[in-house]
């Protein structure tokens, strides 16, 4: 399997390279140059199966050689070992035709372990046989940078940065970037918004001898790896509800449109998905993009769902790639508007396709704040915020076919907004009960790109 990049001017890569590039150098994000596809009879095989043999069997067609099939199933093994239930992502109903796919049964307590653990795995295997070591930059709104510290923590090939908005993030966020001892992970507070944090790590990305010289890598959203384990769990929620019998639809928590582009690529692999349904807190532009055909950002407004504070969607582009016909072209013109002058217009054609491919809604903050309250009212199931988003949303949508709410983080992430909805302060898993007694460490950091090349050029481990 080859990678090309969304904006059609970078060169082919392999997995391996891709995984291990991040963004492709022509600021484009890499994706498969073909879509494997599965039978009814592939996909009707899954119901039933461990969580890592559903894995194995979904992600095997997508890493070429990378790995050999023994090397590649004990790194699934590895990577969901520490989580904490046998189901990995085991479902729980809410309603008669309504389910919800816990994703937060992770060391972090959020989806994002899914794709982060399974990453730290194979970069050690990759990385350990070729004798390199990179240095790994990531931004984060919260969640991922939190499971990337966890994945790397203590890996001998690996420097790891995490930018995050300074005083923008949950304290049980923070605590967990800021609490590893290992000294390969660095925790930076950023002076502004996660989009700054994004911004930053695009510049060092596109300043060429600066990610030579450091053998810059990247985990964000935009690394194919990610976005490849986050298909898995469309497979197992699905054929555990009847499919490829019935179809299933999916309701998805958005900010960088990492998740909900697996979900495009479990339908594009052949898997029957009803609706794919994007949801969105009040910051709204993707809602609004899949609306109007505008695609404006205007400022970010914090949310009790701050991991999805975002304006600028990176995963976005690959959803435009695939609705432009993979015209990289196309897709490079929108993002030079994007860049020049904060929008873009996406064109009927495409539009049509997103139409088709992807349904969308918003909640506010009292709809977010009232969800949580009505889910543990009537099914004693406490959501966090950003699911509680999803769950809003998808009740606008259910339909003949069972809809399955992605829960991407565990309550107890975010206690405030959750105590305040429901009176009741949800508790840290017992493993993690010590948290707020470990020392911190971290740097607070200007939003300025010298400094940040400086500082991680003096830190990384030369
Ligand atoms: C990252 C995150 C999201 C948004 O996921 P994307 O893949 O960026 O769309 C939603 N909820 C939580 C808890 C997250 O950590």
């Amino acid at each position: 399997m080859r990678y090309v990049s969304t904006r059609g001017a970078a060169p082919v890569l392999t997995f391996e390279e891709a995984m291990l590039t991040g963004l492709a150098r022509d600021g484009g994000l890499y994706v498969s140059e073909t879509i494997p596809q599965l039978s009814h009879g592939d996909i009707a095989a899954l119901s039933g199966l461990p969580y890592e043999e559903v894995a194995f069997r979904i992600m095997r067609p997508f890493i070429g050689d990378t790995f050999s099939d023994d090397d590649f199933a004990e790194i699934i093994t590895k990577a969901y070992a520490p989580f904490n239930h046998p189901a990995r992502a085991p479902l729980v109903q809410l309603g008669p035709n309504h389910h919800l796919l816990e994703l937060f049964h992770g060391p972090t307590l959020a989806f994002k372990d899914f794709a982060m653990q399974l990453i730290g795995q194979m970069f050690q295997v990759s990385l350990g046989r070729q004798g390199k070591r990179v240095t790994i930059v990531g931004a984060t709104s919260g969640d991922t940078g939190a499971a990337a510290m966890e994945a790397f923590r203590g890996l001998a090939a690996v420097d790891l940065f995490i930018l995050y908005p300074h005083g923008r993030i949950s304290e049980v966020q923070r605590r967990q970037m800021t609490t590893p001892p290992d000294h390969n992970v660095h925790a930076l507070a950023l002076d502004g918004h996660f989009d700054d944090c994004q911004a930053r790590l695009k510049d060092m990305f596109n300043h060429f001898d600066f990610r030579d010289e450091v053998a810059l890598a990247g985990v964000n959203s935009i690394n194919w790896a990610r976005v490849l384990a986050q298909v898995v769990y469309y497979f197992s929620a699905a054929t555990s509800l009847g499919a490829p019998h019935r179809p299933v639809s999916f309701t998805v928590p958005t900010g960088n449109f990492g998740d909900i582009f697996a979900g495009h690529i479990a339908r594009a692999m052949g898997l029957p998905i009803e609706k794919l349904v994007v949801a969105t807190n009040r910051n709204d532009i993707l809602h609004r993009a899949l609306t109007t055909g505008l695609y404006q950002t205007d400022g970010v407004s914090p949310t009790i769902s701050p991991s999805m504070d975002i304006q600028v969607s990176s995963n976005f582009e690959r959803a435009l790639f695939d609705a432009y016909g993979r015209d990289g072209a196309a897709v490079a013109a929108q993002m030079d508007d994007l860049k020049s002058t904060g929008a873009f217009k996406i064109s009927q054609g495409a539009l049509e396709t997103l139409r088709e491919g992807y349904a969308s809604g918003r909640a506010s903050e009292k709809e977010t704040s009232a969800a949580i309250t009505h889910a543990l009212n009537t099914t004693g199931e406490l959501l966090c915020p950003h699911s509680a988003v999803g769950v809003h949303v998808a009740e606008q949508h259910l339909g003949a076919a069972p809809m399955v709410t992605l829960a991407t983080a565990h309550p107890a992430k975010f206690p405030d907004a959750v105590e305040t909805a429901t009176g009741q302060r949800p508790t840290l898993p017992i493993r993690m009960s010590d948290l707020y007694e470990r020392s911190e460490r971290v740097t607070q950091v200007d939003n300025n790109l010298t400094t940040l090349e400086d500082l991680i050029r003096e830190r990384r481990a030369a």
